[in-house]
């Protein structure tokens, strides 16, 4: 076997059905008793509700969470963690509710237990994006990683249809990178086939029955590992592209990463067939890009860029972009193999295998 590096995320998780009753022992265990509750404005009312079951352990709610972590919602949710002298965060939503608790926490250090509601996967990475003046900026310290992540599988049954799809999909997307990732070790890449694998068999199951609790908590349980080896593996060419595009045509973020998956899997199967193996196999294709393709198809995922809203005089100048500041990938690329992909996925084609 190759020597490898591997650091295990230090968060204590509680899984399963049920497993929100458990925040108030969660907050206990912290040596905490008095917890500022988040949440999207959205979620206000599920979140006060919690608040009331959780008992006293809850000093307030603060329910503004906003997506990409804006720095004046983090300054604000601030004086509230500071008035009620707040000493633990319990962020209760998806990856905007999770950023800010993350935001709190870089600031203060207060610990974090984090209860996902979606498949986004941050609560298990130390990585923070945050917005000042429009700009995002993306940082990694250790001080961000939530100390509890409870998942309850039964709070993703509200998550409409479409952004199950897409959360699902994005969260796939680190798996599929972290399976040929240069700083891959055997614990990631055993975490990511796992992921990869309960996502794709829990999503035809939800698309038929999102209520369905055995297949939520398989999503859940998938997004979880997804989630982990985000925090622990470098991406390449699908993060970094869908990246270019959000950033440039203000594209949905999720949505994105599903349209872009099968294209990058394809273009990177060709340098290492073996590695994408376990996709088609488990999909029963032939190959992992086209595989996907067919697979997002019959769950009814968003397959072009521009439905996503991207203009076709667009693909040109994502190519030129996407080439500028050169990164790892297992595969070499130039600008037209990046025109190629994007031209396909702007259309909808099937990727080229
Ligand atoms: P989100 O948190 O923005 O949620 C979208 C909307 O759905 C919100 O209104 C939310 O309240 C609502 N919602 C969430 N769960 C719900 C549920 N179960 N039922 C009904 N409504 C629900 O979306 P997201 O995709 O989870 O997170 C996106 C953000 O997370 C982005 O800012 C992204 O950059 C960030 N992110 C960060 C990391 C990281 O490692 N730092 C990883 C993944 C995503």
């Amino acid at each position: 076997m190759d020597t490898f590096d591997y650091t295990g995320s230090p968060a204590r998780i509680i899984f399963g059905v049920g497993a929100v009753d458990r925040i108030g022992e969660a907050i206990r265990e912290l040596g905490c008793s008095r917890a500022v509750l988040l949440s999207t404005p959205f979620q206000a009312e599920a979140a006060k509700q919690l608040a009331a079951e959780i008992g006293p352990e809850i000093a307030g709610v603060y329910e503004n969470a906003t997506m990409h972590t804006p720095t004046d919602v983090t300054d604000e949710a601030m004086q509230v963690v500071r008035g009620l002298d707040a000493d633990c965060t319990v962020a209760f939503g998806g990856g905007s509710t999770t950023g800010l608790g993350k935001a709190i926490a870089y600031r203060t250090d207060l610990p974090q237990v984090v209860v996902p509601t979606t498949y986004a996967g941050s609560e298990v990475t130390p990585i923070l994006g945050q917005t000042e003046d429009g700009v995002k900026t993306t940082l990694k310290d250790a001080r961000v990683l939530p100390e509890v992540v409870v998942y309850d599988p039964a709070l993703t049954v509200s998550l409409p249809g479409k952004m199950t799809v897409n959360s699902a999909l994005n969260a796939m997307a680190h798996a599929v990178e972290a399976l040929y990732a240069q700083d891959r070790n055997p614990i990631s890449s055993l975490m990511a086939e796992a992921g990869i694998k309960a996502l794709l068999e829990a999503l035809p199951v939800l698309h038929d029955d999102p209520a369905d609790m055995e297949a939520r908590s398989t999503a859940l349980y998938g997004a979880w590992l997804c989630g982990s080896v985000l925090g622990t593996v470098g991406m390449a060419l699908h993060h970094k592209l869908c990246h270019t595009l959000g950033g440039t045509f203000n594209l949905p973020h999720a949505e994105t990463h599903a349209v872009i998956l099968p294209h990058a899997t394809a273009f990177n199967a060709k340098a290492v067939p073996d590695l994408l193996a376990p996709i088609a196999e488990t999909l029963g294709a032939g190959e992992p890009g086209r595989g996907l393709f067919d697979y997002a198809a019959s769950i009814g995922a968003p397959q072009s860029l521009a439905d996503l809203g991207m203009p076709e005089d667009g693909i040109g100048r994502a190519a030129d972009l996407a080439v500028k500041n050169p990164y790892w990938n297992p595969r070499a690329f130039g600008r037209d193999d990046i025109y190629s992909i994007v031209e396909a996925a702007w259309h909808g084609r099937p990727p080229a295998v």
